[in-house]
């Protein structure tokens, strides 16, 4: 039992003694009034008459009395010290159970119980009632980078916001980490009032957080579910469901960008269903070894020879079947798998790299969760060693979104590799925001066109502005260019015109197995075995060119 239950526990016992006592000063007083009443008299008679004076008995009985009066009134006094101070414990031991300390907030118990009262008087009024769950994005960052106690101080500071927007009637909770929900009754024909809130919530978080000269940008995911419009065939059964609601709609809004909200949606639950599937099938697959990797070739346009290979993760997951990247690096990211993964895939690729002709390059994707680890350039470096692989020939691809991380970290991870001789490009260029600034400082080796911009080549105009934009910026910083996605004939000619690109797309070849990429290699004489046989003339080469870029490249 904890403190409080022991001082509610000993002013219980207190109090049964109390009663005792209290009965015994009433007793006296009563006696002191019977005593008095005789005593007195007999008193005031003999001091002015001279006669005989009171009872020498009954004069011991009175004072006894006093002492009993006065013994009663001091107890009296200090009972009502003691009433007070079980009144305190117990408001401390009902906060302590009902309150979140930081923040004063309820917290998930209290919130249930009192979200059951609300809504039991919500329906008698003929209001329904929205459960709004709020989430701070990038809270462990904000913790990461400046420490808990401002972590904490933004906890409170939100809740404080939060709560200032509220009407009367909502209750707020704080019901985890950095996990805040309140409840809040409305007219079932006006749900836009419910969005006017949160649009008051959204304008106040968009302050600022300043704390010890620090001015933290938070923002804020959140789902809204409500009793109303039930959606599905089992009535809303408990305030759990609609909390639960919340929550998958919040998660939803997380899913989608963040720093917005949604209400829940039916559909939104089966997705979640499914995304639990592929959490569970992403870490059973990773022990299984159901990744592999492919390799998607880089060729230079001038000479049209293959440059090398750039790896591209598949799953052929036994549950699931083939999930697409664009599905399972998110995923991993978030359960923080990446890392594992990638490592696994890296392993492969660097063995079959390892059998490659000595000047053909590997490019591997790396996730800006992975440049978050500090140990993440020495792992790489390690890696190297372990495969005997040269590290001018591998190239590190990262996206525009690595450029908004802690850029220190960025730039030392960036530099550690670099220093050993791996190359850095930048990926899906133009599809995110870096500045000239970061495209400078960072040294990079090489930017990678997305393919998002090659649809402007097949404009009848012949309008190319943007991508000769990217192709200046890029060449007034030196650095070269890999144009992907690559899909026909038409727009390779008008990059070959351009001239001094790499480039890779479908028209090359799609991604290949590690077996697929050595069979044709071995055909072409561009294995590590036949490479010293090669070395002096291009002929092999210019075969090999010939056999994975197909018929079309090497037409004048
Ligand atoms: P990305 O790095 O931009 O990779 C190029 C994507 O475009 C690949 O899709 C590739 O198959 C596809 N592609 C190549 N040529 C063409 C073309 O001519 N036309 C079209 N329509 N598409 C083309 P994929 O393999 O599905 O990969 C998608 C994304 O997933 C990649 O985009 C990359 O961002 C990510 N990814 C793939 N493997 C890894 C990995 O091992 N680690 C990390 N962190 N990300 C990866
Ligand atoms: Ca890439
Ligand atoms: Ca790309």
């Amino acid at each position: 039992m904890n403190d409080d239950g022991l001082t509610v526990e000993k002013a219980t016992a207190n109090a049964d003694r109390d009663v005792i006592v209290l009965g015994i000063a009433i007793a006296a007083i009563l006696l002191f009034a019977a005593l008095g009443g005789r005593v007195l008299p007999q008193a005031i008679d003999a001091l002015v008459t001279g006669g005989e004076g009171p009872d020498y008995l009954l004069v011991n009985a009175l004072l006894l009395n006093v002492a009993l009066v006065i013994f009663g009134w001091r107890r009296y006094r200090e009972l009502r010290a003691e009433i007070d101070e079980r009144r305190r414990a117990e408001e401390q031991a009902r906060k302590l159970a009902e309150e979140d300390p930081l923040t004063g907030c309820l917290n998930r118990r209290s919130m249930e119980a009192t979200s059951t009262t609300l809504r039991q008087a919500a329906r008698a009024n003929g209001r329904a009632l929205a459960f709004c769950m709020i989430d701070l994005d990038n809270f462990k960052r904000i913790n990461d980078l400046h420490g808990h106690a401002i972590g904490d101080a933004v906890l409170v500071d939100l809740a404080r916001r939060i709560g200032a927007k509220l009407p009367h009637s909502a209750r707020l909770a704080r019901l985890g980490g950095d996990e805040f929900g309140f409840i809040v009754d409305f007219d079932p024909d006006q749900t836009n009032h419910i969005d006017g809130l949160i649009a008051c919530l959204y304008a106040e978080i968009s302050r600022p957080f300043v704390h010890a000269d620090l001015s933290i940008d938070a923002s804020i995911s959140i789902g809204v579910a409500s009793d109303h419009d039930d959606h599905g065939p089992d009535p809303l059964t408990g305030i759990g469901t609609l909390m639960q609601r919340a929550d998958i709609a919040m998660y939803h809004a997380k899913k989608h960008g963040r720093n917005r909200y949604f209400w829940f949606e039916p559909q939104m639950a089966t997705e979640l269903r499914d995304r639990n599937a592929l959490e569970i099938g992403i870490r059973a697959g990773l022990a299984a070894g159901e990744f592999s990797p492919r390799f998607e070739q880089q060729v230079d346009l001038d000479s049209g020879r293959v440059t090398g290979f750039e790896m591209l993760a598949r799953w052929h997951s036994e549950t699931l079947g083939d999930v697409a990247p664009e599905v399972f690096v998110p995923l991993a990211e978030d359960v923080g798998v990446i890392g594992e993964l990638s490592e696994n895939l890296l392993h492969e690729a660097f063995v079959e790299a390892g059998r490659w002709h000595p000047d053909l390059t590997l490019a591997v994707n790396i996730s800006p969760v992975q440049l978050r680890d500090p140990w993440f350039a020495q792992g790489i470096l390690k890696m190297l060693v372990e495969h005997n692989f040269p590290p001018h020939r591998l190239e590190i691809e990262i996206t525009e979104s690595c450029l908004h991380e802690d850029m220190a970290m960025v730039r030392a991870t960036l530099d550690s590799l670099r220093n050993q001789g791996v190359q850095i490009s930048i990926d899906d260029f133009g599809t995110g925001y870096s500045s000239l600034d970061q495209l400078r400082s960072l040294h990079f080796d090489r930017i990678k066109i997305d393919r998002s911009f090659l649809s402007e080549l097949s404009d009848p105009s012949g309008n190319s502005q943007i991508l000769d934009a990217i192709i200046s910026l890029g060449r007034g910083l030196d650095l070269q260019i890999i144009v992907e996605g690559v899909e026909d004939e038409e727009t390779l000619g008008i990059l070959k015109e351009i001239g001094g690109l790499k480039a890779q797309g479908y028209l090359f070849g799609e991604p290949e197995t590690a077996t697929e990429v050595s069979e044709r290699l071995g055909r072409s004489g561009l294995l590590a075995r036949s490479a010293t046989l090669v070395q002096d003339g291009d002929e092999p080469r210019e075969r090999a060119f010939a056999a994975n870029a197909g018929q079309s490249v090497t037409r004048p």
